[in-house]
């Protein structure tokens, strides 16, 4: 059983040699009388969160850290082997929390989903936009942020799992989408591909309030927030009055020894605007409603998801940090086995 292991705690910027590739030779078998699952992983979703289970800390958080010396757990797809499990039966397809192995034992099976799968839908999309990623899209555009029709909408880390989707449910609801991204080619894809309205590299933009004024001079309505740091402190500038911020994540800020400052919050207070964070396992309970809305916009072709996909186990260290300098060009996933 190949795997990848954490090898200690990670400060800073997580690196590749801070991951093994390592074979187990001990045979996987469930045990008897076990209510978990046997099975082979399929597809390994690379998340930004999955830094924050690398790194020691003191005070509590909303996920475990891993342990040294153990395989690397995340979201992942993988098909039933064996199971102790009512819900599940041997050669069901499941995604939720897996490991980084070839073959896991699962025992926290209430974290799995059951997958119908549907042939013309790439199953490496329960990685994504049917799975974590677009929970979390769904839940922050529309839970939190409540758009209309005309609304402005502005999204950073734009072109990545949640970005993208957030942009094309936005336009879906009649919004002005602009969205942010570090690369021309993310930003071509952002105008091209998902049909945002304008889009910028932030990196070439010395004044990102400046940039803002230039894609919004009304002001920003909602804000999908995948980044922080001086890019919240521009936007927190540019919102109109009752604007929404959903708090997603603050990818700038991850790998900081202390997080930047924020200057601008008092802008909150005459604008009248709502800033509220979320946690996508919170909104599970949407999942199924949020399957019948997206399910028949991916067949029809109006929402569109760009995957970056790469082969083997051994290339998963490699493109879980790549996350952190933008090497990614969309959902970054890794290929265990395609069968
Ligand atoms: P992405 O697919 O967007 O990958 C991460 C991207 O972040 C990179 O490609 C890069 O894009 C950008 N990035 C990396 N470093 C920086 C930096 N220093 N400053 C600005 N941008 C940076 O990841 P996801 O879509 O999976 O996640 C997006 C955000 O949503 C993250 O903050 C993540 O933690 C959060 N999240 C939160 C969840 C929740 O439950 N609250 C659930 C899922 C995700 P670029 O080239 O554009 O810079």
């Amino acid at each position: 059983n190949k795997q990848v292991i954490l090898r200690d705690y990670v400060t800073g910027f997580p690196k590749e040699s801070d991951m093994e590739l390592r074979t187990d030779t001990t045979t996987l078998k469930l045990p008897q009388g076990s209510t978990g699952v046997l099975v082979k992983n399929l597809y390994l979703s690379c998340d930004p969160y999955m830094k924050n289970r690398m790194t020691k800390r003191e005070t509590a958080s909303y996920v475990e850290t891993f342990h040294p010396g153990s395989p690397i757990t995340g979201f992942g797809v993988a098909k039933v082997l064996e199971s102790g499990d009512a819900k599940f039966e041997q050669g069901d397809l499941i995604w939720g929390i897996t490991g980084w192995e070839e073959y896991s034992l699962i025992t926290a099976t209430q974290s799995l989903f059951k997958i119908h799968h549907d042939p013309n839908i790439p199953l490496s999309y329960y990685t994504g936009i049917l799975g974590m990623p677009g929970i979390t899209a769904y839940a922050g555009l529309y839970e939190l942020c409540s758009p209309k029709k005309g609304e402005t909408v502005y999204v950073s880390a734009a072109s990545g799992a949640v970005g993208q989707l957030v942009g094309q449910f936005a336009k879906l609801m009649g919004c002005y989408v602009v969205g942010s991204a570090g690369s021309k080619e993310k930003v071509d894809l952002l105008k091209n591909k998902f049909g945002f309205d304008e889009a910028f590299n932030y990196k070439e933009e010395s004044n990102l309030d400046a940039a803002l004024k230039r894609y919004f001079p009304e002001g920003i309505d909602i804000y999908f927030e995948n980044v922080g740091g001086k890019m919240l402190d521009a936007v927190l500038l540019n919102m109109r009055f009752r604007g929404r911020i959903a708090v997603c994540g603050m990818i700038s800020q991850y790998n900081l020894e202390k997080p930047e400052g924020v200057h601008n919050l008092m802008s909150l207070i005459s604008k009248e605007v709502r800033m509220q964070g979320f946690v996508a396992f919170n909104y599970y309970h949407l999942y199924g409603k949020f399957l019948e809305m997206v399910l028949p916009h991916i067949k029809e072709g109006k929402v569109m998801y760009v995957e970056d996909v790469v082969e083997g186990l051994e290339s998963a260290p490699s493109a879980l940090v790549g996350l952190f300098a933008g090497r990614n060009v969309g959902k970054q996933v890794v290929v265990v086995s395609r069968e």
